[in-house]
């Protein structure tokens, strides 16, 4: 038995209710991810199993023995910064999932900035004033490329809320190119400033090389696979070192993200801890 079993354990022991199912202390203290009630591990663990013999197929979630509410899994090791899940179908995983191509794009982060700077020619986008074209494939990559910096399959709000700023922006810029003639470096700083002022509340650290990127493919003027293509070649050329570097903290990343307690349940545990 570990030692924070044993707290655990003991802490029960003196008040606190008992399991419901074996009416003893509880020990190792788990909760039903939906209903919040308490078993030992070992109970909740057991009543999963036995439930689940009874019928043919694989469940994916059961019902709590004291009220009857559907849990997909048991909440359990928890220290006050993580805990463990085990699900009702083991096959279940937890969350957001990066796909083959949202993880390359996420090693593309972890390169060194201005990979690609002498294939597409930003200097020429920025005077010759592309950006004021309409660009039919950046929503697509802007979705793809939120999916795999936030870890998140729905980033429409933030999508939307990025797209608008942007093309207000270029509204802007029309408006007044008529009126002034700007030069080319306060145009693009000015771009890079509004984007990053954008995105920083939902990229934090990543900001500014997101907008980085973001101005490399509006520059190239090309699709999401071609651009895609282009920086993969550049990448295992000079960096299979980098990639797999990139590769670790990535996988380190994703078991953070796994374990993270959202805050609404932080609260719960430190209610019931009393
Ligand atoms: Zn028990
Ligand atoms: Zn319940």
């Amino acid at each position: 038995m570990s030692a924070k079993e044993i707290a655990v354990g003991s802490s029960s022991i003196n008040g606190g209710d008992p399991c419901p199912i074996c009416l003893g202390p509880i020990l190792q203290e788990s909760y039903l991810d939906t209903c919040f009630h308490k078993f030992c591990f070992r109970c909740i663990k057991q009543w999963i199993k036995v439930v689940s013999s009874k019928v043919t197929k694989q469940l994916s979630s059961v019902k709590c023995p004291l009220c009857k509410t559907d849990n997909i899994s048991i909440i359990h090791n928890f220290d006050g910064h993580s805990f463990d899940r085990h699900y009702v179908d083991p096959n279940t995983t937890d969350g957001f999932v990066l796909t083959k191509e949202q993880r390359y794009r996420l090693q593309c982060y972890y390169t060194e900035s201005g990979l690609l700077a002498d294939v597409f020619d930003v200097s020429r986008f920025w005077k010759l004033k592309n950006l004021l074209q309409p660009n039919k494939w950046l929503e697509s990559w802007l979705r793809r490329e939120l999916q795999a910096l936030m870890q998140e399959e729905d980033v429409d709000i933030v999508l939307h809320h990025l797209a608008g700023v942007l093309d207000s922006f270029c509204k802007r810029t029309e408006q007044r190119h008529k009126q002034e003639t700007r030069s080319t470096e306060t145009f693009q700083e000015q771009f890079k400033s509004v984007m990053a002022e954008a995105a920083r509340p939902f990229l934090t650290a990543r900001t500014d090389r997101f907008v980085d990127e973001l101005e490399l493919f509006l520059a190239s003027g090309i699709n999401r696979d071609a651009y895609d293509a282009v920086y993969k070649q550049r990448l295992d050329k000079n960096n299979s070192r980098e990639i797999s570097v990139a590769n670790e903290a990535i996988e380190e990343e994703e078991e953070n993200r796994r374990t993270r307690v959202p805050p609404s349940l932080l609260l719960l545990f430190e209610e019931d801890s009393d």
